[in-house]
């Protein structure tokens, strides 16, 4: 009777050090877990260098936009005179939505058929480069509020998600505002005839369009 008491108490006082064991492991891990979580905000506020922090002064860091300095470039999403839907070296081009980029390269053919040649004068553009193009329409209308009637907040710019698309010159927009939808592509401003954006199916019918003058 002894000795099975004995041995009962000892394999409780081990199943006792191997649940103490257990504790200090999943103790062990949810540290690590937590300080996993916490680690990337160090890593973030490092990427800004110190070299580019007057220059964004009052603004916050731009993800991943490029922090070069200077006017933006073709890496903002400036593209040349004629570019076209097919010029997929130009990040503009390339960093649209696949989808809206088919569209409008196939748009681009059907209206050269036509005998109109139409260019992408905006496709995707950086933040930087659009918070570039409000400063200079609210130097234009004089106010703010007069600037974003054409061109929109960094954060809700379509061009900005690669979501829309300028299209030039004008017998180009006229084209496309009346062809378009058989691509899926439509006007989606009433101020602006340029601006077309992947809204319906091809084939489908082109949905009211917005007017931001209201
Ligand atoms: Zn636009």
């Amino acid at each position: 009777m002894i000795t099975d008491r004995r041995r009962r108490e000892r394999r409780s006082s081990v199943l006792a050090g191997l649940a103490i064991v257990a504790a200090v492991i999943s103790l062990t891990a949810a540290c690590t877990a937590v300080s996993a979580q916490k680690e990337p905000a160090p890593t973030k506020t490092q990427s800004v260098s110190p070299r580019t922090q007057p220059v964004s002064a009052g603004r916050l860091p731009t993800g991943s936009a490029p922090t070069h300095q200077g006017p933006p470039n073709a890496e903002d999403g400036v593209l040349p005179d004629h570019t076209s839907a097919y010029d997929t070296s130009l990040p503009g081009i390339a960093k649209l939505d696949p989808a809206l980029l088919k569209a409008v390269q196939e748009a681009e053919t059907a209206m050269k058929a036509d005998g109109i040649r139409m260019q992408v004068t905006t496709g995707w553009r950086s933040k930087k480069y659009q918070e570039e193009l409000l400063e200079k329409a609210i130097r234009k209308y004089g106010s703010r509020k007069k600037a974003l009637e054409y061109v929109a907040e960094p954060d809700q710019s379509h061009h900005i998600t690669g979501h829309a698309v300028d299209i030039g010159p004008t017998d180009a927009d006229y084209w496309l505002d009346r062809n378009g939808n058989r691509f899926g592509l439509c006007r989606t401003y009433t101020n602006e005839i340029w601006h077309f954006e992947l809204v319906t199916q091809p084939g489908g019918t082109c949905p009211p369009m917005t007017d931001p003058t209201k």
